[in-house]
């Protein structure tokens, strides 16, 4: 409807960062209105606009508009319907009016960081196919100002090495300063002349090409760029990651994002080193040699735990009191013990071939627990599940050899003496 009564928006994103406005239509909550005050967030419709609405991966433009009578921030900006540009604002001072005269305004460092964001989506993309081949085509990709990520046809993660070479042929091209232009012609001359299309995308008759160093990157795209590769600055890999089957999807950082980001990368080494009491060289085999030591620790700390409990374990058999020729040991759990484990190691010290029982009692959450472990040499009456179920009223299981089970209302010193009782009826 607007698109009808007030014709195509005037779109100069690719010429201008500032323009003299007039507002066409203000929509709240989708309802045209005839002004906006401060605090209100609409959507505004300008005859003219330097603003990049969001399109081909390319973040919308931030800025602002300032009229007469108020100002507003400029969220977001899209395209519902080609030829109409619609501006997301929020009114930041007194209000906004149908059919005012007001200043958009892009904010220039932002459009600076967009602009270099998307020249350095096209550079990698083309080393992305100088390394990896010409089938590694781009199949989505996104970029704001400092950020960009791009998702390709390619099965398998790419070695660092690889990576590295991707990442050094892309900081080349903004070494050589590689001139970057945008021409319109007929879509089947964009084609003969190899211009990378996206797959599945529409486009029209005649069609935008954007060339970095003429040849190198050709493709179709309607996005802003710099006019020369080295005003990307540098461009450095932050990630590389699957996104389905057969895609894989780069992230990489720009201009002073990217020096950033390296400085980072920078200042964590050196941190590490200052730790390490290393050198920035030698600290991978530093980090090394000292996850091998904490391992080795590791396993000596075990052993000495189990050499510990084996002791104890032989000593408690050495204290085992002697019922009607049955070796019989008691013992209430301390809070660490693993009840079951220290059971057999008791009865490990015990002869086999001669009866033996051993009890191990434990308190846990409201319950008493009972292991009751028994040499080979014990007679059927004295059979470990049997003592269990004897001392716990009926609960527990297990074998004549190994039983256990837990009860409430005992102690574990009762449930002892009644497993010593029955033992010594035999
Ligand atoms: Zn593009």
């Amino acid at each position: 409807r607007i698109l009808d009564s007030a014709g195509p928006t005037d779109w100069r994103a690719y010429t201008d960062l500032t323009t003299e406005s007039t507002v066409v239509a203000l929509l709240a909550d989708g309802e045209p209105v005839a002004a906006a005050s401060e605090g209100q967030i609409v959507a505004v419709v300008l005859d003219v606009t330097p603003f990049y609405a969001e399109s081909g991966g390319q973040a919308a433009d931030a800025g602002r508009l300032t009229g007469p009578d108020g100002t507003a921030e400029v969220i977001d900006v899209q395209r519902p319907i080609k030829g109409l540009v619609v501006h997301q604002v929020r009114v930041t001072g007194g209000q906004l009016t149908v059919g005012a005269r007001l200043t958009a305004q892009v904010d220039a460092r932002w459009r600076l960081g967009a602009r270099q964001a998307h020249s350095g989506t096209h550079v990698l993309h083309a080393a992305l196919r100088q390394v990896l081949g010409p089938t590694a085509l781009q199949s989505g990709s996104y970029n704001r100002p400092g950020y960009l990520r791009l998702d390709f046809a390619w099965t398998g993660s790419l070695s660092p090495a690889t990576r590295s070479e991707i990442e050094d042929v892309a900081n080349q091209a903004l070494r050589d300063d590689l001139p970057v232009t945008a021409r319109i012609m007929p879509l089947a001359r964009a084609r003969e002349i190899g211009a990378l299309a996206l797959f599945g995308e529409t486009y029209d008759e005649q069609v935008r090409v954007v060339e970095i160093g003429g040849a190198w990157s050709r493709e179709l795209c309607g996005g802003t760029h710099v006019s020369r590769s080295s005003q990307i600055g540098v461009l450095a890999l932050t990630g590389e990651s699957s996104v389905g089957a057969g895609h894989r999807r780069v992230e990489a950082v720009v201009g002073l994002d990217g020096m950033r980001y390296l400085a980072r990368e920078r200042d964590l080494v050196t941190q590490l080193a200052a730790q390490l009491q290393s050198s920035r060289e030698d600290l991978p085999a530093r980090i090394t040699a000292l996850l091998d030591r904490a391992r080795a620790a590791e396993r000596r700390a075990d052993q000495l735990a189990r050499e510990l409990a084996a002791q104890r374990a032989r000593r408690l058999a050495a204290d085992a009191v002697r019922v009607n020729g049955t070796r019989h040991v008691g013992v209430v759990a301390a809070g660490d013990d693993n009840p079951r484990q220290l059971a057999e190691l008791i009865r490990a010290a015990l002869p086999e071939n001669e009866p033996g029982v051993v009890a191990v009692a434990a308190p846990a959450d409201r319950v008493t627990r009972l292991v009751v472990a028994t040499t080979a040499a014990t007679p059927a009456t004295l059979g470990a599940v049997h003592l269990v179920k004897t001392a716990l009223d009926g609960r527990g299981g297990g074998t004549a050899r190994l039983a256990q089970g837990g009860a409430p209302g005992r102690t574990p010193e009762e449930v002892l003496a009644i497993v010593g009782g029955a033992v010594r009826a035999g």
